[in-house]
């Protein structure tokens, strides 16, 4: 047996390069510049001379083998055998011909999907998809993404809005999904029901209890068995218990509802990070196609396109006008979930500088 150490075998993400446009992979790192021909569709130039075609495309975000196989057949046919996929899971096809754009968008427009999601548009939402990985899903995140694009179709294949939209959903309430210029997300408004009789079979209980930000659970007997309790009082409903300890159930059909954020935005070259807010809550989970929340985030939009300034994004637009007057454009009820009552910040408050208890 050899001393010396075995060296590590990396697994991850295969190296991109590989999957690249041969154009794309040649003029990495140097583009001269690029411009947006129309809805849809990119143009890049290279110092080298070289120009390369993008072409966006809409999906119904949770794709079959026989979709797949479609979008790659196309790609084969018509945009030089490659394809790419965005982190808002668009597709993109791209080639090195312009007379390749026209034939190519008729032949994705004849399967059935849409070009579209560049610039001034509202982009595909981002999501996760818990139900297909994960275990703590408090809803279905990619039906409300596609029938929420399904209204929205019209802003995706055009460029109407002020600035570029991103909205992002997510299937529970701690995790992925959080940040956009509109977040729809998962509200439990219910503490935990637990099921006394598995906790000691099933959890950690003191992995559960490390787990609430509230110090919410403590250790208790019931029925002469180990298990757990709530102080409700001082639950949030976050259902960060719920992940290690499936047996304090949190969803439910009547109280897991959505709620919605507005004006987060990463920091750009012009500006700090912005951090969304809410502004609408208790909305009814409401499948198949949640028309409630629909009718809200349309509502937005509709004052966003209305009201803002060329190049204003949404978090600068309610900059500029004030949260009250949010309020009135978009008709949205001031109510209690508005009122931060600070249960949830005892450990940023303390590590404030400015506060000490
Ligand atoms: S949002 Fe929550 S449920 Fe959905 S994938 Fe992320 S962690 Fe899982
Ligand atoms: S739902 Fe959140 S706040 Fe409530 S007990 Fe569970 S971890 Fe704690």
């Amino acid at each position: 047996m050899s001393d010396k150490p075995r060296s590590p075998i990396e697994s991850g993400c295969p190296d991109a390069f590989q999957y690249m446009h041969p154009v794309m992979r040649k003029n990495y790192g140097a583009w001269k510049y690029h411009e947006h021909p129309k809805p849809g569709v990119l143009r890049h130039v290279g110092y080298s001379g070289d120009e390369i075609w993008t072409v966006r495309v809409g999906t119904q975000r949770i794709l079959d083998i026989f979709t797949l196989r479609e979008l790659c057949d196309i790609g084969d046919e018509f945009a030089d055998g490659y394809i790419h996929f965005t982190i808002r899971s668009n597709v993109e096809y791209m080639v090195a011909d312009e007379a390749k754009v026209e034939p190519l968008i008729k032949a994705i427009e004849d399967a059935g999907y849409i070009v579209g999601g560049t610039k001034n548009s509202v982009t595909m939402i981002s999501h996760t998809q818990g139900w297909l990985h994960c275990d703590i899903p408090g809803t279905d995140a990619s039906g409300v993404v596609k029938s929420m694009m399904d209204e929205l179709i019209d802003e995706f294949r055009e460029n109407n809005m002020p600035n570029r939209v991103h909205i992002t959903t997510s299937c529970c309430q701690i995790n992925c999904g959080g940040q956009g210029d509109i977040a729809i997300n998962v509200q439990h408004t219910k503490p935990p029901k637990i099921n006394h009789d598995l906790v000691s079979n099933v959890c950690e209980r003191p992995s559960v209890v490390a787990r609430c930000p509230v110090a919410a659970i403590r250790p208790a007997m019931v029925n002469g068995k180990p298990s757990l309790e709530v102080d409700e009082k001082k639950c949030i409903c976050c259902g960060a218990c719920y992940p290690p300890c499936p047996p304090m159930q949190i969803n439910d059909a009547e109280h897991t509802k959505l709620a919605i954020w507005v004006g987060g935005n990463h920091s750009n070259a012009r500006g700090k990070p912005t951090f969304q807010k809410l502004v609408a809550a208790g909305i009814p989970n409401n499948p198949p196609r949640w028309p409630e929340a629909n009718a809200i985030v349309k509502g937005i939009l509709k004052a966003y396109k209305e009201g803002a300034k060329d190049w204003e994004r949404i978090n600068d637009w309610i900059e500029r006008i004030g949260w009250p007057r949010f309020f009135e454009v978009t008709n949205l009820p001031f109510t209690k979930y508005h009122v931060d009552t600070w249960r949830g910040a005892r450990n940023s408050l303390n590590a404030s500088t400015h506060i000490r208890f």
